[in-house]
């Protein structure tokens, strides 16, 4: 039985070290664990794709499947499992709490934006009663059975994102979980340098972070930019605008919101993922209320230069708003020559292909089409930290350790590299599975553990 005593403080992730996506990282200290995030991944099949189906429908079915870390080990060991701690309601750091909790049932904790995201989450699959979800007060320090939880400020691309500084008697952690620096992010407070600056006057033992930007120099743009970019961009087009985003991305939607206004178009949104996290966002009071959206059934009605579209399915999702949009199967709306789709999103990778699919289709009927990656403005911004900004935060924290996370093997080097030219004694690369071990004795131990992946889809 593998149980850390009183003067250890371990690390093992089991989801998202060695990859990007479903997070799931495990705390060890005193007999006890404690469980950071729990996400699912997308795009990640479990067989190769080409070998395993034969038909385009049955491909991209099979290439958005869902899938979550095998939780196996921390099942055999729930009754030491203390909590679990949300950092941010991105789907890589919670989606899996639904299918996951009823095998691990314990006290699940997140300030309020995540828990509501988590709670209509749970409403879908009649755990909504059964989950206890505690909303945590930010500026309240946590104790969760031997862990001492600080949450910290961060920015990042979704609103109410936090760190973790996670302390025990054996030591403490800074879990960056996913962060960038943010000026002037349109939602919530500008990033708070003298909040990491303060954490270094007291010893920490390791920083566990973000490495998904590490091979990128610099900084990263902040949604201000974003905003200005988005605005010089579409004021000089005529037609229909379709802007494609991520729709946990509130503040983009506000930015869209405010250049519809600039530009004397009505605003609404396609798809129902935007529409529930624009309805999260009023419920949180995060929504200006100055900025007022239309209704979709009324946008067929209006001038084409009187309408902005914001649609789900930047990565060519078949069932999507943006898909039925290119094929003329969505039920309100219909594009046409003249009109144009920004994408205000990245492809990630693995997705090219559903995306080239739906840029055709788009070309065919005439509609232009605008790629953040080929646009001379920012018109995306990353919400993780490029090089630069890792190296601020190194400069802040002086970590002991640093553990690179988040990241493919190659992130997770770069931000290694980062880390030691910063002045950080010890890094850490590493993967799924392998324990770290913080306290008393400082090391690694690989692939002690088991890991794997589990499709969540019958
Ligand atoms: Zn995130
Ligand atoms: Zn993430």
């Amino acid at each position: 039985m593998l149980s850390p005593g009183k003067n250890d403080l371990w690390f093992l992730p089991l989801g998202g070290t060695g990859e990007i996506g479903m997070n799931l990282n495990l705390y060890g200290h005193d007999g006890r664990w404690l469980m950071v995030d729990c996400g699912v991944s997308f795009n990640a099949p479990l067989h190769p794709v080409k070998t395993a189906c034969t038909n385009e429908k049955e491909r991209s079915e099979n290439l958005h499947n869902i899938v979550a870390p095998d939780p196996r080990f921390i099942v055999e060991h729930k009754e030491a499992l203390s909590g679990l701690v949300l950092t941010h309601a991105h789907e890589d750091h919670l989606g899996a709490v639904p299918y996951l909790w009823p095998r691990l049932r314990c006290p699940v904790y997140a300030t309020a934006f995540t828990a509501e995201v988590l709670r209509r989450k749970l409403v879908q699959v009649g755990l909504d009663n059964k989950v206890p979800l505690i909303e945590v007060d930010a500026d309240k320090l946590l104790q969760v059975g031997p862990f001492s939880v600080r949450w910290l400020a961060i920015t990042h691309s979704i609103p109410d994102p936090f760190a973790l500084h996670i302390s025990t008697p054996a030591g403490n952690v800074l879990h960056t979980a996913d962060w960038k620096i943010d000026a002037q992010p349109v939602a919530g407070q500008p990033f708070q340098h003298t909040l990491y600056q303060s954490l270094g006057d007291t010893p920490v033992l390791a920083m566990v972070g973000d490495s998904t930007n590490a091979l990128k120099p610099g900084m990263s743009v902040s949604e201000r930019s974003c905003f200005d970019g988005l605005l010089a961009t579409i004021k000089p087009l005529t037609g229909r605008v379709v802007v494609s985003c991520f729709a946990s991305n509130i503040a983009r939607l506000i930015s869209l919101a405010r250049v519809a206004k600039k530009t004397n178009r009505y605003m609404a949104l396609v798809g129902r993922s935007l529409v529930n996290m624009y309805s999260i966002a009023k419920s949180q009071g995060i929504w200006p209320e100055d900025l007022v959206l239309a209704d979709v059934n009324h946008m067929g009605y209006l001038p084409p230069e009187e309408v902005l579209l914001v649609a789900t399915g930047s990565q060519g999702e078949p069932r999507a708003a943006l898909s039925r949009l290119a094929l003329d199967s969505h039920p309100q709306l219909e594009l046409s020559s003249g009109d144009h789709v920004v994408f205000s999103s990245i492809i990630i990778p693995g997705n090219e292909e559903a995306v080239h699919r739906l840029l055709q289709r788009f070309k065919a009927k005439g509609v232009d089409v605008v790629l953040s990656e080929q646009s001379p403005l920012p018109i995306h911004a990353s919400g993780h930290p490029c090089a630069e900004e890792l190296k601020l935060m190194y400069h802040w924290v002086k970590p002991d350790i640093a553990i690179p996370v988040h990241g493919e093997n190659a992130h997770i080097q770069a931000h290694c590299a980062i880390a030691k030219e910063s002045g950080v004694r010890k890094t850490y690369a590493g993967n799924n599975g392998d324990l770290y071990r913080l306290s008393p004795q400082a090391g690694i131990r690989r692939q002690l553990v088991k890991t794997g992946r589990i499709s969540l889809q019958k």
